[in-house]
């Protein structure tokens, strides 16, 4: 009896050694180097669990919702997306993340659902945790119940200032982990050469210079140096590729893009995010030259792994890989479809149900090989181990309170807000408007509404946004009367909201017109723009230029604020209206920064990063055209576009003298510039100072204007400053006949100022 006790004693303790041995595995000793821990997972990884970590899914309660939604209201939000959790209960998600056959997740809906998935993820046999996605691309504006909500990218891009981007994105990121995310779709380093497609808000504009450099700052402030702090987040290049000048205008429409276009326009802002360390990618709908970005070879592995070395992952965007089959049809099966991505460089699937089986099978018939799937799960699981998830899986209250909306964010969201507003015109310096009027009109559909917050953005609780009408009403006196006039639906304005309208200008000493457009997705059927918004013409949606017409029409002073996410064309209000300010869609704090540049509390300092046309038929129209490009003219209109790149006015004057360029360079060599700039108005104020070049004769045309760089120059009045560039030798380089790299000799000019509109080029005749 003794003696068997002894040996049960013995057994016990080889048991518990082996217990121990199993709870600490190399992997999960975060004191090894990240990739010792993830050679010893994979070891330990079956099939399944590795195309686990490909499939993403969407939120339980986002999923819920869509389900009530459903049932309630007859639709499906979440139309083509829905089909793939048919019959797919919260139970069996759960189940399958218990079981470590999920490895991501999108569109959580608070914290503490993160953490209850972390948890059922910490369940599974290798307690891999999961890596939780979210569109935060301008803020993390998507989060629920709010959170700081910045300016959209294109009024971002209209700051010229990357530094401030860089910590736009850096707040968005602490505010990601400190609520449970981990990845943002974002940024979208598209290049906006349509403005009918609904996205152009969503873009840095369309100078794929600028595009390059705003995106760089993003992926700075999102992953920091290595994605390693606690504060920092994956960030997304997306949509790889070409979809932002789609036919027509129309989100989704094909692409035809020549070499040389793909090397000079669309390729280097990816290169610029990926440079800077960018980790995922997204692929974007379209086709691009009769292939589907989401099993296009040549763009995901030829260029993007071989010839830049990417090591990251390349996620699906929506169900774009069901859509090789049933929209390109490129694929007689959805199950072909998932196929091809993955064999043609798709790493990860945003809806998993359905592909995982797809995939699985695929590997057992040898038509997948396992090392392509061991490449995609090594590069997901490689985030999840640098980005500490193994050991900071949950966030707490405290984070969550104390990081949403802290002031220092509040207050980067009025400095963007501010820096993004470009004043496109100001006649007769209707601008600014004194504080102590006796009475303002302020009427218009964007007056007191969410539409500042513009896409990807949820309705955000009342007290965290300041409208337009509300920033009016704190700066202006306290005895000037502000009267709001409301004008409920922008798409169907009434006889009566424009007859009241009109009565109240008469009595106004100003009257002040929010118009606009509408990008908020909760109101998915209402929106004149945003995603899959794309318009057919670029006028004020409606009948809100009857609107202006007939308040401007009283004789009373009319200044024009557009809320909107693309350039309009705005031909009568530019001919009649003296004073009109671009807002975008400048945040949660917008109608504060807004209400201050209409009353001069600052000058307004944004410059356009896309060109305003003048009509519909003058699209494509951007400022570094080729030559040609207006050699000949239209019978019925002018060429020259509204308001092109670079416009934007400023209460302030600023003088450019003393350009000083060397009038020799060697090849190889730097370029010193320099240029005065004096404050010669009356207010303080900020310039954004540009630099353009212009090859003047080339073995291949180039463009007659091509932005180089820029600062941004804070002036009092009377200050002057020498503002100096130093061009880099590449930057004077051209893709030759072959698409080789070259410096040519010959000459350069070089402009510097505020405007590029200034240096339009006539070409002879
Ligand atoms: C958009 C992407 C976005 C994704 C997830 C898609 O419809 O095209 O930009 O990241 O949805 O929300």
């Amino acid at each position: 009896m003794k003696h068997q006790c002894t040996i049960f004693a013995f057994l016990l303790g080889l048991m518990m050694a082996g217990q121990s041995f199993a709870q600490t595995p190399p992997y999960l000793s975060a004191e090894l180097p990240v990739e010792e821990r993830l050679e010893d997972l994979m070891g330990r990884m079956s099939l399944e669990e590795k195309v686990g970590q490909m499939c993403q899914y969407l939120g339980l309660e986002y999923l819920r919702q869509t389900e009530e939604i459903r049932k309630t209201q007859g639709v499906d939000p979440t139309s083509d997306a829905y089909s793939f959790y048919k019959g797919v209960k919260a139970a069996d998600i759960e189940a399958l993340v218990r079981q470590g056959l999920i490895g991501s997740f999108l569109h959580v809906d608070s914290y503490q659902e993160a953490n209850t998935l972390q948890k059922l993820a910490e369940e599974s046999p290798l307690k891999i945790p999961l890596l939780l996605g979210i569109d935060a691309i301008h803020g993390h504006g998507m989060y629920t119940p709010g959170a700081t909500v910045f300016p959209t990218p294109i009024g971002l891009s209209s700051s010229w200032d990357t530094t401030m981007v860089e910590e736009v994105a850096r707040v968005t990121a602490r505010e990601m982990r400190a609520t449970g995310f981990h990845w943002t779709f974002s940024p979208n380093v598209d290049v906006s050469r349509d403005p009918r497609w609904g996205r152009v808000g969503e873009t840095f504009g369309e100078d794929a210079y600028l595009v390059g450099l705003m995106g760089a700052a993003m992926v700075r402030g999102y992953q920091g140096s290595d994605f390693s702090g606690q504060e920092e987040v994956l960030a997304c290049a997306k949509h790889y590729l070409g979809g932002s000048q789609p036919l027509r205008g129309l989100n989704f429409s094909p692409m035809d893009i020549s070499e040389r276009s793909l090397r000079e326009l669309w390729l280097p802002p990816y290169k610029a995010a990926l440079d800077e360390g960018c980790y995922t990618v997204m692929a974007a709908h379209n086709e691009v030259n009769g292939v589907p970005c989401h099993a296009n070879e040549y763009l995901l592995n030829d260029i993007l792994r071989d010839e830049w070395g990417f090591k990251g992952f390349v996620v699906s965007d929506w169900t774009d890989i069901a859509r090789l089959h049933n929209l390109h049809r490129v694929a007689p099966t959805r199950k072909e479809a998932d196929i091809l991505a993955v064999n043609n460089g798709m790493d990860m699937h945003m809806h998993g149900p359905l592909f995982f089986d797809s995939i699985l099978e695929g590997v057992r018939a040898g038509r997948i090989s396992e090392s392509t799937i061991d490449k995609a799960a090594r590069s997901i699981l490689y985030a999840k181990f640098q980005m500490g998830l193994f050991v900071h899986r949950y966030v707490t209250d405290e984070q969550a309170a104390e990081t949403l909306l802290a002031p220092a964010h509040r207050e980067l969201a009025l400095e963007s807000a501010r820096k993004s507003m470009v004043l496109l015109r100001n006649e007769g310096d209707l601008l600014p408007l004194a504080k102590d009027m006796n009475r303002v009109l302020v009427t218009g559909p964007n007056a007191h509404n969410a539409t500042i917050l513009g896409d990807w953005a949820v309705p955000q609780p009342e007290e965290s946004l300041i409208t337009v009408l509300e920033g009016i009403q704190a700066v202006v006196a306290e005895q000037t009367i502000v009267d709001h006039h409301p004008v409920a639906d922008l798409r169907n304005i009434t006889d009566e909201e424009i007859e009241q309208a009109v009565a109240k200008a008469r009595e106004a000493d100003v009257a002040i017109l929010v118009v606009g457009e509408n990008s908020l997705r909760h109101t998915w059927n209402e929106r004149t723009c945003g995603e899959n918004a794309a318009r057919a013409t670029l006028g004020l949606f409606g009948r809100q230029l009857e609107l202006v017409q007939r308040v401007h029409a009283t004789g009373t002073p009319t200044v024009v604020v557009l809320v909107n996410g693309r350039p309009l064309a705005l031909p009568w209000c530019t001919a009649h209206v003296p004073a009109i300010l671009e807002a975008w869609e400048p945040g949660l704090l917008g109608g504060q920064a807004v209400a201050e540049a209409l009353f001069g509390v600052y000058s307004p300092s944004g410059k356009l990063t896309v060109s305003f046309p003048n009509s519909v038929g003058q699209i494509p129209c951007f400022y570094n055209y080729k030559p040609s490009s207006y050699y000949r003219s239209f019978a019925d209109e002018e060429t020259k576009v509204l308001y092109p790149f670079g416009h934007g006015l400023s209460y302030t004057q600023f003088e450019y003298t003393d350009l000083k360029v060397p009038a020799n360079v060697e090849a190889g060599q730097t370029v010193p510039v320099s240029v005065t700039l004096a404050n010669t108005g009356k207010m303080a104020g900020e310039e954004i100072v540009i630099l353009y070049l212009n090859d003047e004769y080339s073995s291949v045309t180039t463009p007659v204007l091509e932005m180089k760089a820029f600062r941004r120059i804070a002036l009092k009045p009377g200050e002057s400053q020498v503002v100096r560039f130093e061009l880099q030798p590449e930057q004077l380089m051209l893709l030759d006949k072959n698409l080789n790299r070259v410096l040519e000799p010959g000459t350069f000019e070089v402009k510097v100022g505020g405007l590029s509109g200034q240096f339009e080029v006539d070409p002879p005749r």
